[in-house]
């Protein structure tokens, strides 16, 4: 179906936003628009080329319908570059009438015109963390905003060099800048921190913190189980009483039912050792609820009642919490944690799911900025 369209001002308007009456030729065009039913539809209109002064060149004028050098209608692009961040490039080629490489060229041109713009100049707050891809079997690193909640930043590798290489590129203003980063445990981005923004604060996720808890009282539990002390729970089978006091264990206290309080309490008279293992859990798990000006103290007490413990679990994490002991109250202080790293983890697995995986990295690495990273999609019919 092709729809003829005609511009009415004598005005030529070039794509720069001045006008003028320099016509310097006419052509008729063609722009690929959205299917009307079963019809694929192109409008087609006559064009001039202005003779521009400000750009100093000969330019094809200014349409409302279709972005300047695109042979697609604003309308198709706009829809299509939505749909993208929905489905597949293949579905959303299928479901437009056009093929995935168009479909590849209007997102990296979108990207390209976004990751221009100066994004990286104003960071305070960044979030970095690992990213399985290729199965697992491979590693991406990427940078987050915590202040926009976008993706900044996508390296192949999760080697210190490649965070390294990242902060090096902001530039000296860019990384006295910077405040804080958040990150996971691992030394990798730590010992890139330190070296090229030694003055941010590193906030270490309080996730992991409570995660390291969470093994240790495993640990506790496992010990316990192999010395076969004896718990009763109703009619069960001891292995199944022992899956039951697993469940009580992990499970936060205040979410307890009356049945795991009383696994609980069971505990405290038949088995002190492990009770203490679970109040050492859940007290550790308190530092991120008591008011952040007594987090210091909170965490130099729990600290010392671990390491009296005796439970080997929990004295090796009292050491670890020690050393780690200024990048767990930053990330109290300045209420930082890695989660928003972990949402776009989630949705950057989304996007591989979506496309079977993805042969080519630069095309992943693509996607995750065209997702992640604040590039506007809007549909048509939206104002
Ligand atoms: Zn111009």
């Amino acid at each position: 179906m092709v729809v003829s369209v005609r511009l009415t001002s004598l005005m030529l308007v070039c794509p720069c936003g001045r006008t003028s009456r320099a016509r310097y030729d006419r052509s008729r065009r063609r722009w690929r628009h959205l299917n009307f039913g079963r019809s694929a539809v192109v409008i087609e209109a006559e064009i001039r080329r202005v003779d521009c002064r400000g750009c100093g060149r000969v330019r094809t004028e200014w349409t409302p319908w279709a972005r300047p050098g695109s042979r697609f209608t604003r309308d198709f692009e706009d829809m299509a570059c939505w749909l993208v961040k929905r489905m597949s490039k293949t579905g959303v080629a299928k479901l437009l009438g056009t093929t995935w490489a168009k479909v590849d060229a209007l997102v990296r041109a979108l990207v390209d015109v976004h990751l221009d713009s100066d994004r990286l100049s104003k960071l305070y707050r960044i979030g970095v963390d690992e990213i399985a891809y290729r199965r697992g079997r491979k590693f991406l690193t990427v940078v987050a905003d915590h202040d926009t909640g976008r993706v900044l930043f996508v390296g192949e590798g999760r080697t210190q060099h490649v965070f390294g290489d990242f902060l090096a590129s902001l530039g000296e203003d860019g990384r006295a800048r910077i405040e804080a980063v958040s990150m996971d445990m691992t030394p990798i981005y730590r010992k890139a921190a330190i070296t090229h923004i030694p003055h941010a604060k590193v906030c270490l996720d309080p996730f992991h913190v409570i995660k390291w808890a969470g093994e240790a009282l495993d640990l506790a539990y496992q010990t316990c189980r192999e010395q076969g002390v004896k718990i009763s729970v109703d009619t069960m089978t001891p292995t199944q009483t022992w899956q039951k006091v697993r469940g009580a264990l992990r499970q936060p206290g205040e979410k307890h039912d009356p049945t795991r309080a009383a696994i609980i309490e069971q505990l405290r008279r038949k088995h002190p050792r492990l009770h203490r293992a679970w109040l050492l859990k859940e007290e550790l798990r308190r530092l991120y609820q008591v008011p952040a000006a007594d987090a210091a103290e909170h965490l130099r007490r729990w600290t010392n009642r671990a390491r009296r413990s005796g439970i080997n679990a929990f004295v090796t994490l009292a050491k670890r919490l020690r050393r780690h002991r200024d990048g767990v109250l930053n990330a109290i202080d300045l209420q930082l944690s890695n989660s928003l790293l972990e949402a776009i983890n989630a949705g950057i697995r989304l996007i591989q799911r979506r496309a079977h995986g993805y042969a080519d990295l630069d095309n992943l690495i693509e996607m995750i900025h065209f997702c992640h990273g604040g590039v506007p999609t809007q549909l048509p019919t939206e104002t």
